[in-house]
Formats: structure tokens, C-alpha cells, sequence
């Protein structure tokens, strides 16, 4: 047998079964149907109910933020984080091109354009020395009259890069207290998605505590889910206050004036996906743990083969949330990508480049070797919870 097919063999053998194999199933083992009907007999069925505001509790002791307010979804998170973070029209805001696609979207809701600084090979996670080389060598800094505070702006463009959104790639984590200090050198502010990332941990502190802001998602094939559902966490009160204020709609609160003082979001999560998320979360250690120990089964079998599996980086715990190969090459990757999904196992190239996508063309590149070395060669395998 080849490479490839005793690929195929060791999957189908771990999930035990002859039918078709996703990449990424949810698991309901617990409390989903107890809290759904409990939430249905309460009639608080909507943005309003024990379970949202038991949800947002949960996720704080889980994840280790003050903070936490439930959104309908991931991309809502990161579009009233970078709001939150003063990002403004016709900014800059830089991501990496390794991305989904939520997080450049989310930057185009602003109005601020993203600019795509290059990923290291170690974590697929945007890369410190990267973005200390584009900051050195071609942004200037200046003071804003106003506010006193230096601000800086790209050389080329003339504009203002006013955050920085790392990713954490398949929930492993990026090189986080480095790209911190170098975005408070520059006084650019850092939000993470976490999107990926519920469960993993760099130098033991959970991903998307670093930011300033962090934003989580609960989308149905990620670590646990509310059906759709999202979360900004952070230790600003009064950014968490602003937060919820503006994905209810900015509701001046009152008992019955309807007044509002911002553009609001209707954004808030119901309390039914937030009762899906509560059973959720009582079963994530149990999740991370078999997500954990199919990944050392997976690092035990292809330490024998000619393909590659990548590992958690140096420093930190990974929920392992995509299992991730990388293949000899295009050609390859294509070959092992037909003869998977063939057998019904579901295999997936990862995302193209945001900057090779229409609507990001005309974006900011810097040199992405290793972005472009990934995207040949990357391909996730199943990995839901056994
Ligand atoms: C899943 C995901 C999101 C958010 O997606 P939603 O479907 O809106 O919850 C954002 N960024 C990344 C990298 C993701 O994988």
C-alpha cells in the first residue's frame, strides 16, 4: 500500500465506520436537549434569557477574560471588535493572507482596508519578524493633534494602519506576546480571532486574552457550537460594556423609552443558541481531550509516512481543532485531495490567498513565501471528536 492509502485505512479504522467521514461533525452528548426545551417552556426564546448572559460567565472562567458578550456569529464579533478598536474608514487594518474569509470581510465592513503581512511556517499564524520588518521599514510615525497620541501610517498609501488582527490557525496558536509588543511599539491595536481557537493555550494563557480584544465562533463545524454564534472577549470594562451596547441595537437602556444613541448592530445571540452553548461548554475539556489524543495518533501513524503532520508550536497547548498534512507539493496535495474524497473521506485543500481573491487583488502585499509555500501544500483531514 502507498502513502495514500494507508491514509485512508488509518481514518476509516480511527472513526470506525464505512460510510462517509466528514472533516468536522458537532457532538450533542450532553445537556443540548434539557436546556433547549427548558429554554422553550421559559418562553424567553430571543436576545433576552438566562442562558446568554449564563453563556458569556462560562466562556470568562473558561477562557480566563473578564469579559465576555455573546454575537449572532464569529464575523460579527471581529466587525464590532475593530470597531471598537477605533478603527475607521479608509484605515488599514493588517491580517494575514492565510485566513477565512470572514476575517478580510469583517475589516471591509469597517470601511479600513486590510493589508496581508505573511504567515511563519511554524504556526501558519501571522509572523512577528514579518510585521516588524513592514513597520520598521516602511510606516512613519505622527502625532494626532487631537488626541496627543502618535499614530502610524503607511508610507505607500499615506494611511492610517489603525489594528492588527492575527489568526489563529486551526487552533494553533501564533507567536501572540511578540506580535503584542511590537503592535504597542507602533500604537496599533491588536485583536485576535480566536475564531478558531476555543481550547488553546500560548504559555498558558488562553488565545484571544492577549488583545485587546478577542473574538471567538461557534459555527457548526468549529470546537463547540450554538448552531451560529460568536463571542468578543476582553479585559476592558468599558469596551464590554460598549460591545453589548452596540450588537443590541445601542439601545439607550430604559424601561419603556426607545432611545438610541449610536448605528447600532442587531448582532446579539438568542438565548436557544446560547442554551446550545452552555451544554456545549460544560463537554469542552472532554472535547479538547479526544481532539488531543486523536492528534497523537495521527503524529504516531504519519511519523512513518511520506507525509507530513503538522504539529502543535513551541509554547503552547492546541485544540488541534483541523488536523492539518502538508503534501510534497500542488500536484500531490491534488492527487491526495481526488483519492480521499473519492473514498469518502472528506479531506480539504486550506483557503486561497485573500489577497489572490477579486474583491482583495487590490490590496497590500508584502513578500508572502511562506503564505504561498502553505497554500500548495496544506490539506485538513477529519477530525471531529471521537
Ligand atoms: C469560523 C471563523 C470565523 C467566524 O465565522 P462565523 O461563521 O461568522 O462564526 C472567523 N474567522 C475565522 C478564521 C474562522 O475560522
Amino acid at each position: 500500500m502507498n502513502d495514500f492509502e494507508q491514509t485512508i485505512d488509518f481514518i476509516r479504522k480511527r472513526y470506525n465506520t464505512k460510510g462517509f467521514i466528514p472533516l468536522h461533525e458537532p457532538r450533542f452528548s450532553g445537556n443540548e436537549k434539557k436546556y433547549l426545551s427548558e429554554c422553550i417552556d421559559s418562553t424567553f426564546v430571543s436576545s433576552v434569557g438566562k442562558f446568554v448572559d449564563l453563556f458569556e460567565k462560562k466562556i470568562c472562567e473558561y477562557t480566563g477574560a473578564r469579559y465576555a458578550v455573546a454575537a449572532v456569529n464569529g464575523t460579527a464579533a471581529i466587525h464590532i471588535s475593530l470597531l471598537l478598536s477605533g478603527v475607521k474608514k479608509d484605515d488599514e487594518v493588517i491580517s494575514q493572507p492565510l485566513t477565512f474569509i470572514a476575517t478580510a470581510n469583517a475589516i471591509s465592513y469597517t470601511g479600513a482596508n486590510p493589508l496581508f503581512i505573511d504567515v511563519d511556517l511554524d504556526t501558519m499564524g501571522l509572523s512577528p519578524n514579518k510585521l516588524e520588518i513592514f513597520l520598521k521599514e516602511k510606516t512613519i510615525k505622527k502625532k494626532n493633534n487631537i488626541t496627543g497620541k502618535f499614530e502610524t501610517y503607511n508610507k505607500q498609501t499615506k494611511k492610517c494602519i489603525s489594528a492588527c488582527i492575527p489568526m489563529h490557525t486551526f487552533g494553533h496558536p501564533a507567536k501572540i506576546d511578540e506580535i503584542k509588543d511590537i503592535c504597542n511599539e507602533y500604537n496599533i491595536a491588536l485583536i485576535e480571532d480566536a475564531a478558531e481557537s476555543l481550547g488553546s493555550f500560548y504559555k498558558e494563557k488562553h488565545t484571544g486574552t492577549y488583545g485587546l480584544l478577542g473574538t471567538l465562533s461557534f459555527n457548526g463545524n468549529k470546537t463547540i457550537t450554538t448552531g451560529g454564534g460568536g463571542m468578543i472577549i476582553t479585559n476592558n470594562e468599558k469596551l464590554a460594556k460598549l460591545a453589548k451596547h452596540l450588537t443590541t441595537q445601542a439601545k439607550v437602556p430604559h424601561k419603556w423609552n426607545y432611545v438610541h444613541d449610536f448605528i447600532g448592530y442587531n448582532y446579539r445571540l438568542t438565548n436557544l443558541a446560547a442554551a446550545l452553548g452552555v451544554a456545549q461548554i460544560e463537554q469542552l475539556p472532554k472535547f479538547i481531550k479526544s481532539k488531543r489524543k486523536l492528534a497523537q495518533e495521527y503524529i504516531s501513524f504519519f511519523n512513518s509516512s511520506g507525509i507530513t503532520f503538522f504539529k502543535e508550536p513551541k509554547n503552547c497547548e492546541s485544540n488541534y481543532w483541523l488536523n492539518a498534512v502538508l503534501l510534497k507539493n500542488r500536484k500531490e496535495r491534488d492527487l491526495f485531495l481526488e483519492k480521499t474524497n473519492s473514498k469518502g473521506i472528506m479531506t480539504r485543500p486550506i483557503w486561497e490567498l485573500m489577497n489572490r481573491l477579486p474583491m482583495f487583488k487590490n490590496c497590500q502585499v508584502e513578500n508572502i513565501d511562506n503564505s504561498e509555500f502553505l497554500v500548495d501544500r496544506v490539506v485538513n483531514i477529519p477530525s471531529s471528536v471521537i
